[in-house]
């Protein structure tokens, strides 16, 4: 499968069809084809992109939130107007099912359109003087020059979830996508220019040499803020990288999420919320249940519905419409996955269904499902980014909480149950960042989005997305007499 005339032309001029040096293949996980290939910038192109960030910053910030908004909305329509083409570029260099990228590409739109409208809100404040003749006031002002680093899992709202709310603030952007999905980027790039986005307020740097990017942005005294997606090993590296120039950093990094299914919960219910969170993107998703923790009384009952839906999924390559799970996006991946049920199978725990690669490809995992699981497993700690549900089993309310609080991360968790005084008491001692109460589909534009612990500093989307992208400034003015 290959990218299409309109998907071409789209991305004119930023993509290449042969190999050259100072260039890197783009490639389709589920054939393991070559797309095409897209420019290799390093350092140099990094701070050239800062450069012009750097010199946009004045007019861009100087225009009106309304200016601004404008060409948001503006960029906002484009996107959904390419939905189909954007939708099977993700299909095609990220492997995820073209019926979930459809979703993708209208989430990410849904930020471009909240941010476009929120930014004309970035109110200040009057504060009560403290003594007579004085007028106390704040103002919220763009941060500066912003640098946003984004993984390919999604491969456009990650993008526009930063992006957005730096725009709408009056912020510029470089931009560095994951190496494995820059077309998605390079698209919105060219939505954006055709929606009448000044030169230089964006740049996208097309990169295989993350390190030397990164370290390009953070160590570059123009650049005010970092917003990162990704590992949380290179979160803390970043984050660490960024002290020397006292950077502002958004980090939205690993999860672990705990998925609590009680005695009393509507099981139907239940499975369903487990299939979205758990399968969605082939588990691919930092908010993914990882760890489906069932109560001793239904957890017969709840694996055999559960297995019996898992059975019918169709795990095909993406750009099929009835595919429901796609490729995983590369070696690493099915490394990391297959290693954790080798442990967990050596350790004890019964494979249900699935359990291996498929003979589809070597980039196919089988839906999984396994039981008995335990603990003391490599998979109760680590995050699996794969189509694997381990059930772990518990007794008591107290068992539940300890067990899902039982890591050092700390994004999204779920539980599922009928009884209101234990899911308020649930909600509140779970200390994660976001808690889907009998919900297992909770990332929204209007919500804010992070974790606590481990997985991140700062929020993204909601009204706490733009505060990211302000700076308060305190204004006293003195000597006004009688006032
Ligand atoms: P994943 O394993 O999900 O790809 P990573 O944290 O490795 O997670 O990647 C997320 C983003 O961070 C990607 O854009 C990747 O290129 C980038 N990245 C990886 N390592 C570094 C680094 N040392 N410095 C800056 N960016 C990095």
């Amino acid at each position: 499968m290959k990218l299409n005339e309109t998907q071409r032309s789209l991305l004119g001029g930023l993509i290449f069809d042969s190999e050259a040096p100072g260039r890197f293949a783009v490639l389709n996980p589920a054939d393991g084809s070559t797309l095409c290939y897209v420019p290799a910038h390093g350092a140099a192109e990094t701070t050239q992109a800062i450069d012009a960030a750097d010199a946009a910053f004045p007019a861009w910030s100087a225009l009106t939130a309304k200016a601004r908004s404008i060409i948001l909305r503006k960029w906002n329509d484009l996107v959904l107007d390419h939905l189909e083409d954007m939708a099977m570029l993700v299909t095609l260099e990220q492997g995820r099912p073209i019926r979930e990228t459809r979703g993708e590409v209208t989430y990410g739109a849904s930020f471009i359109e909240w941010f476009a409208e929120e930014g004309k809100r970035a109110y200040g404040r009057t504060i009560p003087a403290t003594v007579p003749g004085k007028h106390l006031q704040t103002i919220k002002q763009p941060i500066g020059v912003c640098a946003a680093i984004t993984p390919w899992n999604f491969p456009i709202s990650m993008i526009t979830r930063k992006v957005s709310p730096a725009l709408a603030a009056g912020c510029t952007v470089v931009i560095k996508p994951s190496e494995e999905t820059p077309l998605s980027a390079l698209a919105l790039y060219a939505l954006a220019r055709q929606a009448g986005l000044p030169e230089g307020v964006i740049s996208i740097i097309t990169s295989v040499k993350a390190k030397e990017v990164g370290e390009a942005m953070t160590s570059d005294p123009r650049v005010k803020k970092l917003s990162f997606t990704g590992s949380t090993p290179v979160g803390k590296l970043l984050y660490a990288a960024c002290a020397p120039t006292m950077k502002k950093v958004s980090m939205e990094l690993g999860g672990n999420a705990p998925f609590i299914v009680f005695d009393d919960a509507e099981i139907d219910a239940a499975i369903e919320g487990v299939l979205a969170s758990k399968y969605r993107n082939s588990g691919q998703t930092c908010v993914c249940a990882n760890r489906i923790l069932v109560q001793a009384g239904i957890y017969d009952r709840f694996t055999a519905a559960l297995v019996e839906k898992v059975k019918e999924m169709k795990l095909e390559p993406g750009w099929l419409e009835e595919a429901t799970l796609g490729p995983l996006i590369n070696q690493k991946a099915i490394d990391k996955v297959e290693h954790l049920v080798v442990d967990a199978v050596k350790h004890g725990a019964k494979i249900i269904t699935g359990g291996h690669v498929d003979a589809q490809g070597p980039l196919f995992y089988q839906a999984s499902v396994l039981t008995n699981v335990t603990e003391d497993m490599e998979i109760f700690s680590t995050e699996i980014f794969g189509p694997v549900a381990p059930l772990f089993k518990f007794d008591t309310e107290e068992e539940a909480i300890r067990m899902a609080n039982d890591t050092p991360f700390g994004l999204a968790a779920y539980a599922y149950t009928r009884d209101i005084g234990r899911a308020m008491r649930v909600a509140s001692k779970l200390e994660y960042g976001m808690v889907g109460m009998n919900d297992g589909l909770i990332s929204t534009e209007v919500t804010p989005f992070g974790g606590v612990k481990e997985s991140g500093i700062g929020r993204e989307g909601a009204v706490e997305g733009l505060e990211e992208y302000l700076s308060v400034k305190y204004i006293s003015y003195g000597g006004l007499g009688a006032i």
